[in-house]
């Protein structure tokens, strides 16, 4: 680990202002769990930490407007247990309960959780200096320098999404079932106030790989807002894994369903654990307005989410367990009482 100025700002407003004043090598720091993990394995080296966690209210959790709002620095464990998201979300308290452990959950953020970086083995066991190409060549680590997993060991990389340059997963729950539920973030930043759609805070690989969110240098995430909708109680994340309890997707989907008596009048469906970011899966939406959800409609949609699935060497398991994982969130939320 390298050496790094610490600052704990109290408002918004400080904290942004450190952020500017301490230039280049600036990062806001919140639970910690993802950032200090990074900088112990060298790959990330910030010189400057602005910790948010002392600014009063950022945790607040307001659920009797017309949106749920989520501070940023509300734990996930928090939100997971809020009496009105588990109860009419279940898909955003359980992508919540099924993520990393409860430690974990106790410390980390709402907010630090929508930006956490891959879990992709070569981008975590580089040389332990992010500048060169180390052990193995990775494009977001290193840019420019190529990307071990391709023709590498694939098995957990992205089926949908991957460029030339990067095949990393983007490893959240949460962003996915936020996704799915047409979510917004609120952002504060040196050029004022502005509102941003969780499914635009992640950008696509292409050629450069290592620029992952669309957040503009300083600007910091203050709260998360989820538009009310009676979908909410029709709803699940379904996630599947190498075991049962404390690992990353291998294939998730985040579905919440209205229903017009026996048929699908809107579906909500995103795909997590499979592409280069949380992936909204119009596709499989559109096909199920108007239909009866049988397990033949259920499976369709799935394979329709993963129509454009693109499998490496290991990973072609991925296109038919993303589409089953598909269909049987919807066959459960289907199956929720409103
Ligand atoms: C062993 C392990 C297992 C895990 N398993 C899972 C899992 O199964 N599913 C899953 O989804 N996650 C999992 N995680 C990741 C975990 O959920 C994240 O580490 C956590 O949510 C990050 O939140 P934090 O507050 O600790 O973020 P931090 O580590 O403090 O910050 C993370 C990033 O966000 C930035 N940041 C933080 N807050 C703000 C803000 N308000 N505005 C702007 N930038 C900010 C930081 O600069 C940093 O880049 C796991 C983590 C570990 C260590």
């Amino acid at each position: 680990m390298k050496p790094f100025s610490y600052a704990r700002p109290a408002t918004p407003a400080e904290a942004v202002q450190a952020f500017t004043a301490a230039g280049a090598g600036a990062r806001y720091i919140a639970g910690g769990t993802t950032l200090y993990d990074l900088m112990k394995l060298d790959i990330e080296r910030p010189r400057h930490l602005i910790d948010v966690t002392a600014i009063q209210g950022m945790d607040a959790i307001e659920t009797s407007g017309d949106r749920l709002r989520f501070g940023a620095l509300a734990t996930m464990s928090a939100v997971a247990v809020d009496p009105v998201v588990a109860r009419d979300y279940p898909v955003l308290a359980e992508a919540l309960w099924k993520a990393a452990s409860q430690q974990l959950r106790n410390m980390a953020t709402v907010g630090g959780n929508l930006l956490q970086r891959t879990r992709c083995l070569y981008f975590r066991n580089g040389s332990g200096n992010p500048s060169s190409v180390g052990a193995f060549p990775c494009n977001k680590r290193a840019p420019g320098s190529g990307c071990a997993a391709i023709g590498g060991l694939d098995r957990g990389q992205a089926v949908l999404g991957q460029s030339d340059a990067c095949t990393a997963v983007s490893p959240g729950d949460w962003p996915v079932a936020l996704t799915a539920m047409d979510a917004e973030v609120e952002v504060v930043g040196p050029a004022g106030v502005r509102t941003v759609p969780v499914a635009a805070l992640y950008r696509l690989p292409g050629d450069t790989p290592h620029l992952e969110f669309t957040l503009a240098p300083g600007e910091m995430i203050v709260g998360i807002t989820v538009p009310k909708t009676a979908a909410g109680h029709r709803s699940t994340y379904h996630k599947i894994r190498d075991r049962e309890s404390y690992a990353f997707a291998i294939a998730s989907a985040a579905v919440a369903l209205d229903m017009d008596g026996d048929r699908v009048s809107r579906a909500h469906v995103a795909l997590g654990g499979v592409a280069t970011r949380p992936w909204r899966a119009p596709e499989a939406e559109r096909l199920l307005v108007g239909k009866r959800l049988t397990p033949t409609v259920a499976l369709d949609a799935g394979h329709a989410a993963f129509a454009q699935a693109n499998a490496g060497r290991q990973n072609g398991y991925k296109v038919e367990l993303g589409a089953r994982t598909v269909a049987d969130a919807l066959t459960i939320a289907a199956g929720r009482t409103v």
